[in-house]
Parts: structure tokens; C-alpha cells; sequence
């Protein structure tokens, strides 16, 4: 099939998943998404620290640091103007796109450099009130309130999705969660930080779910990608070149996808040229 036929796509963003720990149990939506087509790691190269700035920059660009000019998680002096993000190049096409973002405003609003994704037919921003507190969270009740906080700005992104996809499908989406990354940020990658991507693969299941559901689904030819940014420590954070913080992954499926080929996204430059070719 010619990747110009215009079709539909879904994007998820999950902040901070770690690629050995994913399986048919333990995410089993995104397990699905493997079997269907590819699940992959994709190796964060050298250049680009593994903060959560650059790399979802290079995953929404399709150019490395030396281009889109971010290494940290203050975007301020990004060339972004000169390397637009996918969500934006789909828009100022003329198609319906959808930004919704759980948590970190400098992927959706004006803070810290940002936004990242410029422009949206649609923009959902959902707030965690109280972040900076919980980022570094030395009490206990800091962290449960803070897991607590994220776990629900996650649901109300992934329902503020949900009812979008369900009534109007635009043609490129992004969805953004970010409870994982905080999960292992404040408790590390123990037993909250499984039940976090345990609720996030849930999630992706229902958005899934629900395109999957649409009466005029197959005319409109889904591609559904899910991706993550960086890895995590066992004792939780990132930023280095440790193995399991430089594999971040991708899985996708749908038009133009073959089971079992060769996984079409190995470098997180190569996100957005394939999203947008399956929008066309
Ligand atoms: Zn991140």
C-alpha cells in the first residue's frame, strides 16, 4: 500500500518506560501492538542526553540535537521554528490533529521553552498540581500524593483522548502520559513504577479500543504508534548512558506494517517521517 493514501494515526507517548520490562503480562496492549506489527528497541545515540527534552524532541522532530538545539527539559533556544514537530507539520497541512498532554506543560503550553507541539487543532492540557514538590519527594506521603496525582491526570488525558477519537478521529494524534517517569523518579523501578505502566498500557488498550471500535474504521486506515522517550535506573532517575536508560523503544501497527518484518523505527529520528507518512 503507498504510503501517500491518506489514513489516520494515533500516537502515545509514554514518558520513561523501560524496555526489559515489557511483556505479554505486563503490557499486554503494547505486547498486542508487537504482535500485530513491531516492537523495538531504539537505542538512544550518543549525542543526545537522556533527559526527556531532547529526546521527545527528536521523537516529535525527526532531527537530533543538532538540529532541533534541546538538551534539557528547559527547551528555551530550540531551533524548533526551523525543525517543526509532527503534530504541527500535520496541521499546518490542513488536517484535524489532536495534542493532548498529561502533566509536563513544556510539551503543550508556553513554560520552560516550550511548547514543543506548536500547534493543534485540538489541545488538551491536563495539570499535576504540585509537581515540583514530588519530583524529588523525600517523605512518603509526598510520594503516594504525587503518584496519586499523576495516575489521575493520566486518566483525565486518556479520557479527554478517548472521547475525541470517538467523535470526530482526528488524523494525527498525540497522546501524552507521564505517570511511569514519575513513578520511577520517586519510588524507582519497583513495585509502583510496574503498576504505572501497567495503568499506562491499560490506557493505550483503551484508545486502541477505541479506534478499533469506529464503525468507518477500516476506510480510514489506522496506524497506531507507542512510544517512550528513555529508560530508568533501578533506584529510579536517568540522565546517563546506562543500558537501561539508553534503550527507549517503539511499537506500531497497522497500515503498511508487516507482522514479523523488520521493525521500521530503530532510531527515534525515524518516528515522525513514518507518522506522517501514514497521516499522508
Ligand atoms: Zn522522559
Amino acid at each position: 500500500m503507498s504510503a501517500r493514501v491518506p489514513g489516520h494515526v494515533l500516537v502515545v507517548g509514554v514518558d520513561g518506560v523501560r524496555f526489559d520490562f515489557l511483556a505479554a503480562d505486563s503490557a499486554p496492549s503494547v505486547w498486542a501492538l508487537g504482535q500485530a506489527g513491531f516492537l523495538a528497541p531504539v537505542p538512544v545515540d550518543e549525542a543526545t542526553p537522556t533527559w526527556s527534552g531532547p529526546c521527545w524532541a527528536t521523537i516529535a522532530t525527526g532531527t537530533g540535537v543538532a538540529g532541533h538545539g534541546i538538551t534539557g527539559n528547559d527547551l528555551t533556544g530550540h531551533r524548533l521554528a526551523e525543525h517543526p514537530d509532527f503534530v504541527t507539520l500535520a496541521t499546518r497541512a490542513g488536517l484535524p490533529t489532536l495534542l493532548a498532554v498529561s502533566g509536563w506543560p513544556p510539551l503543550a503550553l508556553p513554560e520552560d521553552g516550550g511548547p514543543l507541539f506548536a500547534e493543534a487543532t485540538r489541545r488538551e492540557f491536563t495539570a499535576v498540581p504540585e509537581t515540583g514538590l514530588a519530583w524529588d519527594a523525600a517523605r512518603r506521603a509526598d510520594r503516594e500524593a504525587g503518584l496519586d496525582a499523576w495516575d489521575t491526570a493520566d486518566e483525565a488525558t486518556t479520557a479527554a483522548a478517548a472521547a475525541i477519537l470517538a467523535a470526530a478521529a482526528p488524523r494525527l494524534s498525540f497522546v501524552y502520559l507521564g505517570a511511569v517517569d514519575f513513578a520511577g523518579h520517586a519510588t524507582g523501578a519497583g513495585t509502583a513504577y510496574r503498576a504505572a505502566l501497567r495503568a499506562a498500557d491499560q490506557r493505550v488498550g483503551r484508545l486502541v479500543a477505541v479506534v478499533r471500535s469506529r464503525s468507518s474504521g477500516p476506510e480510514e486506515n489506522w496506524t497506531i504508534v507507542v512510544v517512550t522517550d528513555h529508560g530508568h535506573l533501578d533506584e529510579g532517575g536517568h540522565g546517563g548512558r546506562e543500558p537501561e536508560v539508553t534503550t527507549a523503544w517503539a511499537a506500531a501497527a497497522g497500515r503498511g506494517i508487516r507482522p514479523g518484518a523488520p521493525p521500521l523505527i530503530t532510531r527515534q529520528e525515524q518516528v515522525a517521517p513514518l507518522v506522517l507518512a501514514a497521516a499522508g
